[in-house]
């Protein structure tokens, strides 16, 4: 569960989010869309806590009021209970995919021996058992967005937010990964935010939110 009320941003004198209210359900799946420039990475940033917004904004994520903790708490709460998706995967070069799924639950402590079984577990879930070993440069696109995924995933965040995630996909590989997402969605219960210039998954998900210079319009 998401509330936002009243979000703004501001860079210098520009204005980029005019006050956003949202609220997001348990297990929803919601599609931001958009022109470009009108804010919806910059909303995503704030509502998973990556960015603040200017004024005094509400943020409650699971019943949290994200803008009374410090940001020693803000960086664990996100490591708990936030998986990130981005449109270029950020996986580490230099890591296997079995490794840059890891990162995340090595960050926040957890248990190597359990980590490597649960990331092994998702990859083979996600159709990827056979690259568990590979090096990012050593995967298809679809692939590398595929092992980005399970690494958004491996801490059992509630919610996911995804900067165009299919974004540098063909066709049919963004196709797979959309409908992955509603497999998470049904299987976990995952709530899904997902910025997207994809009309297909927009369709797809339970409510679009359509952004115009700084607000949601529809
Ligand atoms: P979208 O994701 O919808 O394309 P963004 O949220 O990335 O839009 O950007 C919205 C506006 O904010 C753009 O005009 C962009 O130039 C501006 N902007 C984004 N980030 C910064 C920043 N760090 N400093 C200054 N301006 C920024
Ligand atoms: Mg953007």
């Amino acid at each position: 569960m998401i509330v936002a009320k009243n979000i703004h941003k501001n860079y210098g004198l520009v204005k980029v989010l005019k006050g956003v209210d949202l609220h997001i359900k348990k297990g929803e799946i919601v599609a931001i869309v958009g022109p470009s420039g009108s804010g919806k990475t910059t909303l995503l940033q704030i509502l998973g806590t990556l960015d603040k917004a200017s004024k005094n904004q509400e943020l409650i994520i699971n019943s949290k009021p994200i803008q009374q903790l410090s940001d020693k708490k803000i960086s664990e709460f996100r490591n708990e209970h936030i998986g990130f998706i981005f449109q270029f995967h950020q996986l580490l070069p230099e890591f296997t995919a079995l490794e840059n799924v890891c990162l995340p639950a090595y960050i926040g402590n957890k248990d190597k021996v359990e980590t490597e079984k649960r990331a092994k577990e998702l990859l083979d879930f996600l159709g990827l058992s056979h690259r568990t070993n590979h090096k990012p440069n050593e995967l298809s696109g679809g692939e590398q967005q595929r092992v980005a995924v399970a690494r958004a995933l491996i801490n059992k965040p509630s919610v996911i937010f995804a900067d165009e995630p299919s974004g540098n996909l063909d066709s049919t590989s963004a196709k797979n990964l959309h409908e992955l997402f509603f497999k998470l969605r049904d299987e976990f219960g995952q709530t899904f935010v997902l910025v997207t210039h994809n009309e297909e998954l927009a369709e797809m998900a339970d409510r679009k939110l359509v952004m115009k210079d700084g607000v949601v319009v529809e």
